[in-house]
C-alpha cells in the first residue's frame, strides 16, 4: 500500500510538497525526515502529514521519495507544533524554520542515533579477596554509582584505571556496557552562597508557580545575585526530575557563566552555543530529547531544544538583541521561549539589569510578575559616575586629562580599569587633507574603517576589504589622515601613555580564534592584563573583581540615530559597562565622555538610574503609538537596481490595498536609512496596527499574491514581524 507524503521542504516557497512513499500512512509519523529530490537537488525535508493513497486520487504525476531516514519521529510533537506556530507568526517558509530548529548535523539527515561512550557498573558479586588499591578504589567509586557511570568519568576522577577496570572484569565483580555519550560532569563542586532574603524571596515567588505558566521579570543591578538565584533554582527544579533551560545571548562569552551552573550542579549539563562541534550540538539536542540532559544553556537557536520534561525555561540578559535572529527566519527567543512555556504550563524567568521596553510594559500590563534584587549581593556599593565634555578631550585620539589622571590613580591603587568604546578598528574616517576625499565602500553607503595592524580598509556593513592607500585616489596627495578613534588606535595609545602596564583589547578581531575570548578573560582575571579596552563584549555580564575605574569613550551616537530603539538601547549599554565598575568589595567609579553632555538623557540617566529612563522612554512610545504599545511589521527588499526594490514594494503596497481594511496603516515604500549595502538596493515598508490580529491577517491573506508576484522573482525579500530596528 502507497501513500502520500506533505512535506516541509527547505525553499522560499510558502507550501506543503506532496511526495510518494511504499508504505502506508500508518508507517508514518509527522516530524519524520525524508530524503527528496526537490528542483532537480537532493534535500532532507520533514514529513508534517501521510494519507493513504485512494484509487480516486491521481499519483501519476507525485515523485517518491528517496529515503527514508527515521523509524521514529525526529522532532517530538510540541517542537513539531512549535516551529508550526513560528511559522505562521514570523511569516516564514515552514520547511524553513525547520532549518532553524534543528542542529545541523540532522538537518543534514544525518543518523539520529545517540554517539555511544563505555560505562561501567558493578555487579552483585563481591570480592572474597582483597583487592590491590587501585581496584578496590573502582569498586568503592562504582559503590557511589549504583546505575554506572561513563570511562571518561572514572578517568577525570581516578586517573588511567582502564587496566584495574579490566582485571575486575575477569573477575565478574565490574561489567561494562554502551550507553549514550554525555558531557562530563565538574569534578568539584563548590559550596553554595547563603541566599541573602531578597534572593531566597525572588526563588520563593518563582517555586509557588512552579507548575503552571507564569513569565517573571527578574530586574537585578549588575551584581546583585541573579545568577545565584538561577542556578539555586535550577537545582531545585531538576531535584524534582525536570528539565531547565537556560537562554544566554550569543556574545563572546559563555565560558564564565556555564561553569557557575557545572560548578554548583552535580547533573549533565549540555552546552548549545556556537563555539561547540556540529557532533556536540546534535549529541547535546538528543540527550535533551531522551531527557538525559536536566540542564541546557545555550544560544537563541537552543529555545528549539526538546524538553520531554520541561520544568523552567530562563532567559539571561532577556533585553540582548541577539535573542532577534537577524537574518532568515527573524524569530525572537524571548517569544518562542513564552509560547513554549505556555503550551507546557511552566514558569519562564526573564532576567536583566536594563530590562528591555517590552518587558516593562508587560509587568505594566500585569502579563509579566515583577521581581526585583535591588542591592549588590556581596555587599559592594554602586559605582560613582561622572559626565564630562568630549570636546575638551584630546582632539587626537579622545581621552580627557581627568580620564588619564584617574586611571592612573586607579592602576597605581593596584586595580583594573577598562575603557569602552563601541567602535573597533583603528580609525572610522580616512580623509585626503588636500582635496577632502574620504575612504568609502563602492559597496555600502558607510565608509571604509582604518585597520592599521592588518593594513586595511575595512567596511564593517559587508565585510569589504582593500588594502590600506598610500596616496589620495582623486588627487594623488600623500596627505591622507585618519580621523576618531576606535579600539586598535585607543590600545595604541595607551600602551606609549602606560608603558609598564599591559593592556589588552577585547574586540571581534582579537577573539576571532576559538577560546580566544577565555583567554583573555583568564587573563583578566589573574591579572596580567590592568587594562582593558573594548567594545560591547566587555560590556556583558562578566564578574572582574579588580576593575574599579570605568571610562566610557563616545557613545552618543545613539543620541541621534534615526532608529525608534537606539536610546534605549544606549541606556542599556551604558548601565551594563557601569555596572562592571567595583564588583568585588572595591568601589568603583566610572567616567562617561559626551560630545552632548547637557543632552537631559544623561541627567536622567545618571541621576535617576535606568528604571526611570526606561519608564520615561516607555511612556514616549506610548504616546507615539509605536512597539511595544502597537504591533510593527516590514516588508523588506533589496535588489541590483535602485528602482526594483522601490517597484516592488509599490506593488505589494496596491496589493494590500487591494482588500478593504481600517486598522493597518501602510507607510511607504522608502529606501532603507543606509540604502546601498553589499552592492544591493534596500527599501522597506513599514505597516502598523494597534492590534496584532488584524495586521497578521492582512499579511496572511496576501502573502501569496506577494511572493509570486512578477517583481519578486527579481529580487530578495523578507517580511520582518516585531522588527528591531528600521
Ligand atoms: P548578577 O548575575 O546579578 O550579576 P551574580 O549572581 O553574578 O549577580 O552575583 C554577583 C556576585 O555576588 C558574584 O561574585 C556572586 O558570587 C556573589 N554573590 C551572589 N549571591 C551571593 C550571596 N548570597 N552571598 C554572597 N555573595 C553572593
Ligand atoms: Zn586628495
Ligand atoms: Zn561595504
Amino acid at each position: 500500500m502507497t501513500s502520500i507524503l506533505q512535506i516541509a521542504v527547505p525553499c522560499p516557497l510558502r507550501q506543503l510538497f506532496d511526495y510518494l512513499s511504499e508504505e502506508p500512512e500508518n508507517h508514518w509519523q509527522a516530524g519524520m525526515r525524508v530524503r527528496i529530490n526537490f528542483a532537480n537537488r537532493s534535500c532532507i525535508g520533514i514529513v508534517i502529514k501521510a494519507r493513504d493513497v485512494t484509487n480516486d486520487i491521481d499519483t501519476r504525476k507525485l515523485k517518491a521519495i528517496d529515503e527514508k531516514l527515521d523509524d521514529q519521529a525526529l522532532i517530538p510533537e510540541e517542537i513539531l507544533q512549535t516551529v508550526l506556530w513560528v511559522s505562521r507568526y514570523y511569516h516564514h517558509p515552514l520547511g524553513e524554520c525547520f532549518q532553524a530548529a534543528l542542529p545541523k548535523q540532522l538537518r543534514k539527515g544525518e543518523t539520529s542515533d545517540l554517539q555511544l561512550e563505555n560505562w561501567w557498573f558493578k555487579t552483585d558479586q563481591q570480592s572474597n579477596k582483597k583487592l590491590g588499591t587501585k581496584q578496590q578504589a573502582c569498586i568503592d567509586f562504582l559503590n557511589d554509582y549504583p546505575d554506572g557511570i561513563s570511562q571518561a568519568a572514572m578517568k577525570a576522577h581516578l586517573g588511567t584505571v582502564l587496566s584495574s577496570l579490566k582485571a575486575l572484569e575477569q573477575k565478574n565483580l565490574v561489567k561494562q556496557e554502551p550507553f549514550p555519550k554525555l558531557p562530563i560532569a565538574q569534578v568539584e563542586l563548590s559550596v553554595p552562597f547563603e541566599l541573602n532574603n531578597k534572593q531566597k524571596t525572588v526563588i520563593e515567588a518563582v517555586w509557588q508557580k512552579k507548575a503552571q505558566f507564569q513569565p517573571f521579570l527578574l530586574e537585578g543591578i549588575t551584581g546583585s545575585g541573579k545568577t545565584e538565584v538561577y542556578t539555586e533554582l535550577t537545582e531545585k527544579i531538576i531535584a524534582e526530575g525536570k528539565q531547565v533551560l537556560i537562554l544566554i545571548p550569543e556574545i563572546g562569552l559563555t565560558g564564565q557563566f556555564v561553569d557557575r551552573f557545572k560548578k554548583r550542579l552535580n547533573t549533565n549539563i549540555v552546552v548549545l552555543n556556537s563555539a561547540v562541534s556540529d557532533g556536540d550540538r546534535k549529541q547535546g539536542w538528543l540527550l535533551a530529547k531522551r531527557g538525559l540532559a536536566k540542564v541546557i544553556i545555550g544560544t537563541r537557536s537552543a529555545v528549539f531544544t526538546p524538553l520531554p520534561d520541561a520544568g523552567l525555561i530562563i532567559i539571561d540578559e532577556e533585553h540582548d538583541a541577539s535573542y532577534k535572529q537577524q537574518d532568515g527566519l527573524k524569530y525572537h527567543a524571548r517569544n518562542v521561549a513564552l509560547i513554549r512555556a505556555q503550551k507546557r504550563g511552566i514558569p519562564v524567568l526573564m532576567g536583566s539589569a536594563t530590562p528591555s521596553l517590552e518587558s516593562l510594559y508587560q509587568v505594566e500590563q500585569q502579563r509579566y510578575q515583577l521581581l526585583q534584587l535591588k542591592q549588590r549581593a556581596g555587599g559592594a556599593a554602586l559605582p560613582k559616575v561622572q559626565l564630562i565634555d568630549s570636546n575638551a578631550a584630546h582632539p587626537d585620539h579622545g581621552l580627557s586629562q581627568l580620564l588619564l589622571k584617574n586611571m592612573h590613580q586607579h592602576l597605581n591603587a593596584g586595580n583594573q580599569v577598562i575603557l569602552f568604546i563601541n567602535r573597533r578598528g583603528y580609525a572610522p574616517v580616512l580623509m585626503c587633507h588636500d582635496c577632502g576625499w574620504q575612504a568609502k565602500c563602492q559597496h555600502c553607503d558607510a565608509r571604509m574603517v582604518v585597520h592599521q595592524q592588518r593594513n586595511i580598509l575595512f567596511c564593517h556593513h559587508c565585510g569589504f576589504i582593500q588594502r590600506l592607500l598610500e596616496a589620495c585616489p582623486e588627487c594623488e596627495s600623500k596627505q591622507l589622515k585618519s580621523y576618531g578613534a576606535g579600539t586598535e588606535k585607543i590600545e595604541q595609545v595607551l600602551q606609549k601613555l602606560f608603558p609598564d602596564t599591559a593592556v589588552v583589547r577585547v574586540d571581534r578581531d582579537t577573539t576571532q580564534r576559538v577560546n580566544a575570548f577565555n583567554d583573555i578573560v583568564a587573563d583578566i582575571k589573574q591579572g596580567q592584563a590592568r587594562i582593558l579596552v573594548g567594545t560591547q563584549m566587555l560590556a556583558k555580564g562578566h564578574d572582574f573583581h579588580d576593575v574599579t575605574l570605568v571610562g566610557v569613550l563616545d557613545t552618543d551616537q545613539g543620541l541621534y540615530s534615526a532608529d525608534f530603539r537606539a536610546t534605549e538601547n544606549l541606556a542599556q549599554m551604558i548601565t551594563q559597562v557601569t555596572g562592571r565598575a567595583g564588583r568585588g568589595d572595591k568601589k568603583g567609579e566610572v567616567i562617561i565622555q559626551s560630545q552632548q553632555p547637557q543632552h537631559p538623557f544623561w541627567e536622567s540617566l545618571i541621576q535617576q538610574g535606568y528604571k526611570k529612563t526606561a519608564q520615561d522612554l516607555l511612556q514616549e512610545r506610548i504616546d507615539m503609538a509605536m512597539p511595544p504599545v502597537s504591533n510593527w511589521a516590514v516588508i523588506r527588499a533589496e535588489a541590483q537596481e535602485r528602482h526594483q526594490a522601490m517597484d516592488f514594494l509599490q506593488a505589494v503596497t496596491s496589493i494590500l490595498h487591494s482588500t478593504q481594511q481600517q486598522h493597518v496603516l501602510i507607510l511607504g515604500p522608502v529606501p532603507a536609512i543606509m540604502e546601498k549595502k553589499g552592492g544591493r538596493f534596500r527599501a522597506q515598508l513599514l505597516l502598523t496596527c494597534q492590534q496584532r490580529k488584524p495586521l497578521h491577517q492582512l499579511l496572511d491573506q496576501h502573502i501569496q499574491a506577494i511572493g509570486s508576484h512578477k517583481l519578486a522573482r527579481k529580487l530578495r525579500w523578507s517580511i520582518d514581524i516585531d522588527p528591531m530596528d528600521l
